[in-house]
């Protein structure tokens, strides 16, 4: 039986670790997702697998000769990122999976059994860092969604226009900036720029005012392709290595005014955060559905038989933290409710658009899927499209209203599958604003 049937057959599947078989844990025995971390015992960064409220420690697992790759790949489960692991390729990902699906199988007793060499290689999530677990060669940003297309359009250009007519014919995106890419807890600041006041000929310099997220996923690249080499939207999947929450931080003034001709550059640069843990497309296997109907038919170049989208629930919360604000009733607003399955082009789809030129990718790359909107306006993917431009500003659980981001707001994106009695989540990807450094 094949690795992926295995994995997918295991539904009801329990672990003698009880934390991960609480139905709202986000990692269950069917996740078992990849980060790196460090911990109060040991300051190396190396490849852990998140498992209830624990992480198993590979590198240790390794050492302790629980855990064997071919010809020395498990040297990469001492590394800082995980490329190198991911460029062993998928039949190692899939027989690590598969292997730490059965030492943590309630009916297991190697690990479950023996105190000592769980006490070498489990560590508290509570008591460990979680670090940027990749080392990413380069990081593209699509833009994906119809309804928020359509939105900017209509907000930024002509509401009788919205969407471009290249939109529905091909996945657009940009090459964005790999260098600011940061992990979930990087306290962000917020940028100065250049920005046009209303009806002003020129533009003055400061701090941005308006401070947007944007709640996206991204997937990263397991296998890369030659340049020169494009990849097949039917083959496109086979290149991906798993998926992550991204939240595209932006400066609203300043890409208003910057973005004509060639796109957003500092609106977007300042900071990109992602969530710690690396999900793999065998995890949401399972979740796996239909793509919305596409119309005009794409290209043949971008077509594909089959489902392709993936049932992820996706929420952002917002919490204020200023002094002078009260705390109470509560200090949390989910700010928004969407899903993933909703992107009208697919990640294959965008795989296939990327390379089609020749351009090459690499072991690490990341590609946003762009701002996920849904078709309500509570399902909007930004605060640019929930509060209209800041016109509807949002109602805070706690007092007080946000049009765009605050200093001390803290902004947490959360993404899962809903399995029967289980969820297969991606964990938290969070950042807080600074004040800008002006
Ligand atoms: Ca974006």
């Amino acid at each position: 039986m094949s690795a992926e049937r295995e994995l997918s057959r295991a539904a009801s599947k329990k672990s003698w670790l009880e934390a991960a078989n609480d139905p709202a844990s986000d990692f269950p025995i069917q996740n078992l997702p990849f980060g790196i971390f460090s911990d109060k015992r040991n300051a190396a960064r190396r490849v852990g697998v998140a498992i209830g409220d624990a992480i198993v420690d590979l590198a240790a697992l390794a050492a302790a000769g629980q855990l064997a790759l071919p010809a020395g790949g498990a040297q990469h489960f001492s590394q800082p990122v995980l490329n190198g692991f991911i460029a062993l390729g998928r039949e190692a990902w899939r027989s690590v999976r598969l292997h730490l699906s059965t030492l943590l199988d309630a009916a297991c007793a190697t690990l479950r059994d023996d105190a000592q060499l769980r006490s070498r290689v489990l560590v508290a999530q509570a008591d460990a860092t979680l670090h940027l677990p990749l080392d990413i060669p380069g990081y593209t940003d699509f833009y994906s969604s119809k309804e928020h297309a359509t939105n900017v359009g209509a907000m930024f250009r002509d509401p009788s226009k919205a969407l471009l007519p290249n939109w529905s014919e091909m996945p657009i995106g940009y090459n964005g900036r790999a260098s600011s890419v940061v992990a979930s807890g990087t306290p962000i600041r917020r940028p100065m720029g250049q920005l046009l006041p209303p009806g002003a000929a020129r533009p003055v310099f400061g701090a941005c005012r308006k401070l947007d997220i944007e709640l996206e996923t991204a997937f990263v690249i397991g296998r890369g392709n030659a340049l020169g080499e494009p990849i097949a939207c039917s083959d496109a999947e086979d290149h991906i290595f798993g998926m992550v929450l991204l939240n595209d931080w932006s400066a609203r003034d300043i890409q208003q005014w910057e973005y004509v001709p060639l796109g957003p550059f500092n609106a977007k640069s300042f900071a990109t955060t992602i969530s710690p843990w690396i999900v793999t497309l065998d995890a949401l296997e399972p979740f796996r559905v239909a793509q919305p109907v596409q119309d005009p038919p794409p290209l043949a170049y971008l077509r594909h038989t089959g489902a392709h989208a993936f049932d992820i629930s996706l929420e952002a919360r917002l919490t204020p933290h200023r002094a002078d604000r009260p705390v109470s009733p509560s200090p949390t607003t989910t700010i928004t409710r969407t899903n993933f399955k909703q992107l009208y082009w697919t990640m294959a789809q965008q795989l296939a658009h990327h390379t089609v030129s020749g351009c090459n990718t690499r072991v690490g790359d990341l590609m946003g899927s762009g701002t996920i909107s849904g078709a309500t306006p509570d399902s909007f993917g930004s605060l640019l499209e929930l509060t209209w431009n800041g016109a509807r500003p949002v109602v805070l659980a706690s007092g007080g209203t946000r049009g765009f981001l605050e200093d001390g707001d803290e902004l947490t994106l959360t993404g899962w599958c809903q399995g029967e009695g289980y969820r297969v989540g991606f964990g938290t990807c969070t950042g807080m604003i600074l004040p800008a450094r002006g």
